[in-house]
Parts: structure tokens; sequence; C-alpha cells
């Protein structure tokens, strides 16, 4: 139950994150005695001290000194049994021992000694008496980091590393280039950076109406040159961090096709460096030869600069619009037997694996490579939800999880007006709680999950400050969740969590407020026409609920655990901080209509990312779930069981054109008795949204009472985003909620 913690049990010691084995033992170590003789370098190097020393005096305050009889020692043991990256501490009231096979153990080591220390009222520092034998679960355990939508100085990007580092991360996921600017200097095509590197202006208008940062109307940009690159790489090697490039292709790359239009379709009109979110028709042509050629030069570039097993080359979300529309890629479809344009991305994906594969790396990419084929040895980057990364791992690849919700730290994390991010909430515990290796996935093929990322989208956090703001504290989730072989209880974790927060202070981060969020999970009942509802929490407080539509107050009910409804409510829930005000209430409507819990069948299914929340998603009697079909009708034929009376049918759409999504151009309900013959009931004709809204639009319709069984609901798509709008052509969504029957 939230707000409940065990007080008796002992509490563990103050690590994220938490060690595969820990015993403690009794005494202590008392570090302010031994000051001036601490470390014995031993088996380590000059850098890994200097490291310790630094790190240590930043957060404590302590100068500690190097010296034969140094009662910290490091010792490197290739014989010691241990996985990889492991390492073995143990402190005793006589000195501390490190031990592991390699340098990196040795590293993992000093992050878990630095949070040991304790420093008391008096400033007496000393470190408890403990035994840690500690490995880790995921071989890849990453942050992403785009510096194309806003870019960072080389600085910044050390200090992001410095950030991984602390938390046992090994990989950076480095995304330089994309259709807001490209980052990376290549020699031979200097035009990238030169004119690829800089767009009008710094755009992205909700960041200025946030008061984040201010357009000066100045074209806005930069890159990295190769040396700042090879310094960055070098930087992140010493703290055993691999940088994994990414490369976007063959779409995601307008940047680079206005400084080479001769790599874009032919007739394909004119593209601009963008300065707004969204998806431009910025693709390569798969048609001309030269474009090969150009992308293997710049790979072959970019592989000097970065020594890392993978090579990231995007892949995901690509108009094809101007590949169909162009007579070189229709010819080479033709010629490589790619029998429509998404066997067309893989021909061009696959010919760019072979590329890498011959130079000795592998190709990794999101989750969208899948379509249409893929080679074997090529990892998946699954984004789009699990999904992907199941069916990937399931065919033999490779897979690093990296599902937007939870592990897109662009969401924000919690209610504080104005904070830095993506609409969409994210929490901490979200983060945390979350089923890294989903169930569905068969035993033998788990071990093909070698890893999770959270990832950081920047068009929505211009600065430094912002970046800070949203991965802490969430990097806190993503490394226990990377690092140690089972979670613990959200409790736990949240406490320890609170111990890092000084830390973070000493180094001058700019972190997250942890959320005051209420979530509420409803679990439909569809036997008993009832739903089990649950709240869960972030913080320790109560949480205050009422199920009329009205504002809970702090007299409302106090939830007490899971309870089930069968009437209809609309259930409103939040906590309250000190000062008696909540940042945010939740809210779910629940409707226990007709069509509750039954099945029904769509002509066209949602993509698996947008399931509504499951089969039912549509029928499961609660209100904003969505489930999301492409370019496609929704087409649903519900079977309500047996002819059953009804007078009214309702349904919801979202339109939100900027995010693709509209809701539909005209809606026609029909009912059948014998799901044969139809009649149609209602027709609505809402037509195209012109505009920028971001609403829920309903088409209620009350008729004389009839007696049906199965009732159909055809709302057309607007197919392709219109004219007027920045990604005009590429594929529409539509969006559909609960269908009420009454
Ligand atoms: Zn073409």
């Amino acid at each position: 139950m939230a707000g409940c913690q065990p007080t008796s049990e002992k509490k563990d010691l103050n690590l994220i994150p938490y060690p595969a084995e820990l015993t403690e033992g009794s005494g202590m170590f008392d570090l302010s005695a031994n000051l001036k003789h601490a470390i014995f370098i031993g088996d380590a190097d000059e850098a890994l001290v200097s490291y310790l020393i630094n790190t240590i005096k930043t957060e404590q305050g302590l100068e500690l000194s190097t010296c034969e009889q140094g009662k910290i020692r490091f010792e490197i043991n290739r014989e010691l049994q241990l996985p990889k990256e492991g390492y073995q501490l143990s402190v005793a009231p006589q000195g501390v021992t490190v031990t592991a096979n390699e340098r990196v153990g040795l590293f993992y080591a000093i992050q878990t000694l630095r949070q040991l220390i304790q420093v008391d009222e008096k400033g007496q520092a000393s470190i408890p008496a403990v035994k840690i034998k500690d490995y880790p679960r995921f071989a890849w355990r990453g942050m992403h980091f785009d510096v194309s939508r806003h870019i960072f100085s080389v600085a910044e990007i050390k200090q992001f590393i410095d950030y991984l580092a602390m938390n046992k991360l090994n990989t950076l996921h480095w995304h330089l280039v994309d259709d807001q600017g490209w980052r990376l200097e290549i020699k031979k095509y200097p035009k990238l950076t030169e004119v690829g590197g800089w767009r009008d202006k710094v755009g992205f208008e909700a960041n200025q109406t946030k008061g984040l940062n201010t357009d000066d109307g100045k074209p806005y940009g930069g890159f990295y040159t190769q040396e700042q690159v090879k310094d960055v790489v070098a930087y992140a090697a010493e703290r055993h961090i691999t940088i994994v490039p990414e490369i976007e292709l063959p779409g995601h790359s307008a940047a680079a096709l206005v400084a080479y239009p001769e790599y874009y379709c032919d007739n394909a009109g004119d593209l601009e460096i963008w300065s707004q979110a969204g998806v431009s028709a910025g693709v390569y042509c798969a048609g001309e030869e030269s474009t090969f050629q150009f992308l293997e030069d710049v790979l072959a570039e970019t592989m000097e600069l970065f020594p890392s097993e993978f090579i990231h080359i995007g892949g995901d979300e690509t108009p094809k619009d101007t590949w169909l529309a162009c007579p070189k890629c229709k010819k080479r479809m033709k010629d490589v037997n790619a029998h429509d344009e998404h066997e067309l991305q893989s021909y061009f994906v696959s010919r760019i694996e072979k590329y890498l594969s011959k130079n000795g790396r592998r190709l990794i990419g999101w989750d969208e490579i899948l379509d249409g084929g893929l080679a074997p040895n090529a990892a998946v980057m699954s984004w789009r939800g699990v999904a992907g990364g199941v069916k990937a791992a399931e065919a033999g690849h490779d897979v690093v999880m990296t599902p937007m919700f939870p592990y897109y730290f662009n969401h924000v994390q919690n209610h504080v007006p104005n904070a830095p991010g993506h609409p969409g909430i994210s929490t901490l515990r979200d983060v945390y709680t979350f089923p890294t290796i989903p169930a569905n996935i068969s035993v033998e093929n788990r071990k093909h999950i070698i890893g999770v990322q959270a990832n950081i989208w920047t068009e929505y956090t211009p600065k430094f400050e912002h970046i800070e703001y949203n991965i802490f504290p969430r990097l806190f989730a993503i490394s226990e969740v990377a690092w140690s072989p089972a979670i613990k209880t959200w409790e736990n974790f949240y406490t320890r969590v609170q111990n890092q927060f000084p830390i973070l202070d000493k180094h001058g981060v700019n972190y997250g407020e942890i959320s005051y969020h209420v979530g509420i999970n409803v679990n439909p009942q569809y036997e008993a026409n009832a739903a089990e509802i649950e709240f869960i929490a972030e913080r320790p407080l109560p949480i205050f609920y009422t199920t009329d539509g009205s504002e809970p107050t702090q007299a409302s009910n106090v939830y007490k655990g899971k309870f089930v409804l069968d009437q209809n409510a609309h259930i409103k829930a939040c906590q309250f901080k000190p000062d008696g005000t909540t940042p945010n209430i939740s809210e779910k409507e629940i409707n226990f209509h007709k069509a509750f819990g039954k099945s029904y069948e769509l002509k066209y299914d949602h993509a698996p990312q947008y399931d509504g929340g499951g089969k039912f998603g549509l029928t499961n009697g609660f209100l904003g779930v969505w489930i999301g079909v492409e370019e496609k009708p929704v087409d649903v034929t519900i079977d309500l069981g047996a002819e059953t009376e009804i007078t009214k049918i309702n349904s919801r759409f979202k339109n939100q054109p900027m995010s693709w999504v509209f809701g539909p151009k005209t809606i026609t309900y029909y009912v059948s008795v014998d799901g044969q013959t139809f009649n149609e009931v209602a027709t609505f004709n809402p037509g195209v949204t012109e505009s920028d809204v971001n609403e829920i639009v309903t088409y209620p319709a009350e008729f004389a009472p009839e007696k049906v069984r199965y009732i159909r609901i055809l709302a057309k798509s607007v197919g392709v985003c219109p004219d007027w709008h920045p990604a005009a052509g590429g594929k529409a969504w539509i969006f559909a909620d609960e269908i009420i029957v009454e």
C-alpha cells in the first residue's frame, strides 16, 4: 500500500545502483583518521585515483592523499571469478580492498565506494564495514543524447558522460544528425556542417512561450569538429563509456539533403532545415547510386572516429512518398525485386548493413528496420513500446529496450508548471517499475535482450540545465534497472533516491522534482460488470479521492487499497503538498455501458504501440486510453453477444494535427441484427481540421430504440497530412477511444 514503509526492517545502504551481493559487517573504516595515508594506488592508475580523489573532494569536501601505506588498496586479479565489469569491495576497520579482473571493475568499485562514505554532524568521515561482490545485469546500459534539435557544448557533453559514469552506465548513444541539424564534421563533405549545421532560427516556439529560451531571429546551429569528437571519445573511454554514433538514414535527413540535394529524389521539391518538431520529407533517394557512395564515405569517417562495435543508422519514421514518385527509386524497386516501399527501405538498410559488416562493425537501428527483413547480425532498438523488441528477439536479433513510455526522458516527469519537455508524463516510479523483459518473450530468446537505454530528445530542452532537470532523478532508475540483478520495492528505492539529492547538490545538478502524480489503474471485471481501482503514487503521502467528479480536498476519501466500482464514476485523485496545494488532479471516467467488455473486430489493425490498453481497448469502460490506426480508417464492428435494445452511440477521437493525429473526416454508425445487413443510424461530416488544436472530439447520436446485436463504426481518416501541414503528404493517424453504447 502506498505510504507504508517498513520501519522495523533494517535499512539498505544508500547505494544506487544496488549491488548484486552485499553483506554488512560490523564496525567501520575511519576515513577522517586516514586522510593522509588514504590510498595506495597498487594496480590502479593515476587517472583512476585522481578521479576518486576529485569526486570525494566535490561530494564530501575531504582531501585524500596517496602513499605506500594507503589503506584503500586497488588490486587487479585476472584469476578472479567474476562476470565482466564486476568487482569486489571489502571494507573493514583496518582498511578497504578493491579487487577486479580489469580496470573497469575498479572504476565501478569507486562509484560504489564514494556513495558509502558517511560524514556525521561533527564532520567525521567513515565507511561502514561491508563485503560487496558486484557485476551488471545487462551488457548495454545506455543513455541517448540528441544534439540535433539543440546543440550542447563539448564541456556539457563531458558533464553528461560523467553523469552516466557515476551511475554505472556504459553506453552513450549520440544522436548527431537529424532534420534540424547535422553536427558531425565530415572532411569529405564540408557542406554537411557548413550548410547542414545551421537553421534559420532556434525555433521550437513552445520553448519561448514557456520562457525556456529566447529566439533572437539569428541562425542557430553548430557542430563538433573531428578533433573535438576524438577528445570526447577518449574522455568517455577513460570512464568506460562507449559512444555509439547515430547517422540517421534513409529518413530524418533534411539537414544532409539541404547541403547535398543531389542525394534527394529528383523533382521532390525543396527542403529546409527544420526549426520545429516533427518528421520532414528529407529522405535519401534510394535509386541514385551516388547516395550509397556518399553514405559509405560518411560512415567511413564516422568509424574512424568511433571505435564502437555498433553503429546506429536510425531507420525510423521514413515517409516514402518521394520514393514512390521518383523514377530512379521506382527503377530500383524493379531491379531489386522490392514489392513495395517497405522492401525498398529494407534493401537500403541491408546495403548499409553489408558495408558496416565488411568493416567489422554491427548495425543497430530503430525497430522500423525490422519491416521488410533484416540481416541476422543487425540489432534493434525497440522504441515503439516493447512489441518490436519481442519480435526482433524472437527472430534472433539482439535488442536494446528503449520503449518511449517510460524510457524517453524528454517526456515530463512531474506537473511543475512550464517544466521543460514533451507532453506525456513518465514518472520516476514508471521508469523504476517498468518490466524491462516482457513476460511474453520466450525463455530461450531472453538472452537477445542485451540491454536497456533511456533516451532524451531535445526539441523542448534547449539548454543543458533542462537536460539535467529531465534526466535526474530518472537516471537513477534506469541505472538500477540496467545494473542490478533485481529491482527492489518502490519504497526502498524512493528512500535511497532521497539520499542521492545532497550529492547532486554538491555537483551543482539542476535535478527535477519528484512528482505528486497519482496514477489510476482500472482493471475491468467484465463478467461482474465492475472494475477494480488502484491508485499509484510516488510519494509516501496520503492519496485523497472522489468518484463523483468533484475536486478532492483533504476532507475527501483517503485511499486505503484497491476497491471495486460497479456504477458509472468520474474518479479524481491527488496528493497534497505541505502547503495544502496540489500540482495535479488525476482523473478517469468509467462507464459500464452496454458494450462494456464486448469483443470487436477492427478491419484495419491498430499500431502495436497504440492498443488502447489491450484487447478491449474500445470497450473497456474507461476513457482516455487510445487505439491508433495509421492512414487507414477506424472500421470496427462490435458484437454485443445477443440482441440488445440501444438508443445511443457515442464515440471519441483525438484531434492533434501537430502530432499527425487527425479526427475523422466522416463518421457513420450502423447497426445490424445478423451481422450481414447493416442499417445506418447516424452520420457526421466534420471535415479536416485546419488549425493547430489539441482536443477531444465526440460524436453522440440518439435514435429510436432498436434491438440489435452488431454495431459498426466507420470513421474515415484524412489519410495523409493535408497541404497546409508541415508534414504534408505524410501518413496521418486516427486515434479512437471508448465507444459508448446505451
Ligand atoms: Zn529517388
